[in-house]
């Protein structure tokens, strides 16, 4: 079994995900070193994890920061480099073995693409690549000896209960779901929710924008379509299963009767962990594990497609596919950034996702160019719908 040390870039260093994988790779010095860090305009923590890590380059994404951080980071020896150029051909480094994609959005496609042009193993947390090109990356994996391993917790989940069974003896994949703060709420309340009330999630610590997509359930379809790339499953043979203590990280069935599960505590640190072990096997740790108490009551339900309408938005998004996803992602980030700043209601990003995505022209058969220009014209598109409200 190799053990070789293996030099990581994280993409989103500075976010919710960067920072638990900075942590495991403080772990294991032995077997991780931080290579590379990019942020998109956390300078100062940036700053700060340069000189923890003492990484061989950082890139801050946003250039009004460049001269701040190359200033702090003088006389470490550290290169400092800014622009998503830079990042795009960072990742590429010949030293780089690992690329973990974590920054927010659509943000993480130009980086993907190029790591999976350098045959780069990637630990992917950035879902939305595939939501908005997962066609595309599928495509472009078939030519590269790149490998994805999912971070996300349920495509964690599914490779593990996938691990030694053939493909073709998969029936459906159950996907689990807490279902968010707002599980349990009437629907019409959903009208008065503020950003603050959506921004409680009940089990997972994560960054504001995936936690509204948690609220709203854009998060279970994305992920969905997240799966469907990653395992080559139809949408509709996809279920979403509400398991509000997320000790169930997701389920496969298999054309036997059986059903597999994995379970875990929610700590992204677990799947973080399982991806960087991959494929050598798994890093013994003297994290908190599971005791009986953590499993004593294990509930299902099925999701409620007309309180969470987005889910019903995003199966239609894959089975239509082409652009479709692309423009309901640009769509809800717009959307999701004017319910942070409380421009919006809660209930108005599903009016606005939709709008959009009956306003662009859709693309059957997209190249990398067609995703670069459907996602600009659905972000213009949704932000005069925001305007117009
Ligand atoms: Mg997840």
């Amino acid at each position: 079994m190799t053990q070789e040390r293996r030099n990581i870039a994280v993409l989103g260093s500075t976010g919710s995900i960067g920072r638990q994988t900075l942590d495991i790779i403080a772990e294991y010095p032995d077997r991780f070193t931080a290579w590379l860090l990019v942020a998109r305009s956390s300078a100062d923590l940036l700053i700060a994890q340069a000189r923890l890590m003492r990484p061989k380059m950082v890139i801050i994404a946003d250039e009004q920061y460049y001269e701040y951080v190359r200033d702090a980071l003088e006389g470490t020896g550290i290169e400092v480099g800014t622009g998503s150029r830079a990042i795009a051909q960072a990742v590429t480094a010949p030293e780089i073995d690992t690329v973990v994609t974590a920054m927010v959005g659509y943000s993480g496609l130009e980086s993907t693409v190029a790591a999976i042009g350098a045959g780069k193993r990637i630990a992917l947390a950035n879902k939305e690549t595939l939501v908005v090109a997962g066609e595309l990356i599928d495509r472009l994996l078939k030519d590269s000896k790149s490998v994805l391993y999912p971070v996300d917790s349920e495509h964690g989940a599914f490779y593990q209960c996938l691990m030694g069974e053939r493909m073709e003896d998969v029936e459906r994949l159950l996907l689990t779901a807490s279902g968010g703060p707002f599980r349990t709420m009437p629907k019409e309340q959903l009208e008065t929710v503020t950003a603050a009330d959506a921004l409680k999630h009940p089990n997972w610590s994560m960054g504001a924008k995936i936690t509204i997509d948690s609220a709203t359930m854009m998060n279970k379809g994305f992920e969905m379509i997240e799966a469907r790339w990653l395992f080559g499953i139809q949408p509709d043979d996809i279920e979403i299963v509400v398991h509000p203590q997320s000790i169930i990280h997701s389920m496969v069935a298999f054309k036997d009767g059986s059903v597999k599960a994995q379970l875990g505590l929610p700590d992204m640190h677990l799947p973080i962990r399982f991806a960087l072990g991959l494929p050598d096997g798994r890093l013994a740790s003297d994290c908190r594990k599971m005791t009986i108490e953590d499993m004593t009551t294990l509930t299902m339900e099925r999701p409620d497609f007309d309180k969470f309408p987005l889910l019903r938005t995003a199966y239609a998004a894959a089975r239509t596919c082409g652009t479709a996803p692309c423009v309901m992602n640009a769509a809800n980030e717009i959307a999701v950034a004017a319910f942070l700043q409380d421009q919006i209601k809660f209930t108005d990003i599903h009016a606005i996702i939709e709008k959009t995505m009956m306003q662009i022209p859709l693309v059957e058969h997209p190249g990398y160019e067609d995703y670069v220009a459907c996602n600009a014209e659905a972000r213009e598109r949704a932000a005069s719908i925001i305007k117009n409200l």
